[in-house]
């Protein structure tokens, strides 16, 4: 974790911790933004984000936007139209069982239309500064599997491996290190593990097996798990 972070200082930071940074850790625009960001390039997340919010910044705001204005502010990230009827019942939720605010409890966050554990974890550390979570994304469940940190098949069960093995210090970087490396280095198809500042320490669990899978995301095969971080 310590040659990651020295080598992710070159490369832009994800969208969400971009839109994080610039908002001061809105919680509900950080909220809105990982809703927005599955399935979705960084740049289309963070173009769909602010438009969004330079029409409506506040969950009463967005609560009373028609779905098609939302579609059309949003598009064109992935799944538009089910973001918007997300994004809109959110807000509807947030103004009449949460007073206007975003929780800051998981079990309370994982109530709302299209917030799992990875968003629900991420707006936690963003926004609420917990250092008691770890989110788990593709990237993150990817790249776990890969260094041989953990040896699982689903993001929700690396998250759980992750508590085991991951020093608590990393838990609030390990989504933004792993994704900055997911989007630039350690890509799903052809990593570049040639230019990988962190390949020593690397077991390459899967990796021959990718470069066959191009265009799709690769899932790392099980094996016996033999490192920690
Ligand atoms: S060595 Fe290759 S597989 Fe391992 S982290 Fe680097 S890019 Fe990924």
């Amino acid at each position: 974790m310590r040659s990651l972070e020295r080598a992710i200082a070159k490369y832009d930071l994800p969208a969400v911790e971009k839109i994080s940074a610039a908002q001061a850790e809105s919680a509900f625009q950080v909220l809105i933004a990982t809703l927005l960001s599955a399935r979705t390039q960084d740049a289309t997340t963070h173009a769909a984000s602010t438009r969004l919010f330079q029409r409506a910044w506040t969950p009463q705001a967005v609560a009373k936007l028609p779905v098609r204005d939302i579609e059309r502010l949003i598009y064109p990230v992935g799944f538009y139209r089910t973001k918007a009827r997300h994004v809109k019942a959110c807000c509807e939720i947030l103004v009449s069982r949460f007073g206007g605010r975003v929780p800051g409890t998981l079990e309370e966050l994982v109530t709302l239309p299209g917030v799992g554990r990875k968003t629900a974890n991420l707006v936690l550390i963003l926004a609420f500064r917990s250092r008691e979570n770890i989110c788990v994304d593709i990237h993150v469940h990817r790249i776990s599997n890969r260094l041989g940190w953990v040896t699982t098949l689903a993001p929700d069960e690396t998250e759980q491996a992750l508590y085991r093995v991951a020093g608590r210090r990393w838990w609030p970087v390990i989504n933004q290190y792993l994704v900055t490396w997911g989007q630039n280095v350690c890509r799903p198809v052809s990593p570049r593990c040639g230019d990988c500042a962190i390949a020593p320490h690397c077991q390459k669990i899967g990796v021959e097996d990718s470069r066959h899978l191009v265009g799709a995301e690769h899932q790392p095969r099980p094996r016996a798990k033999r490192g920690t971080t």
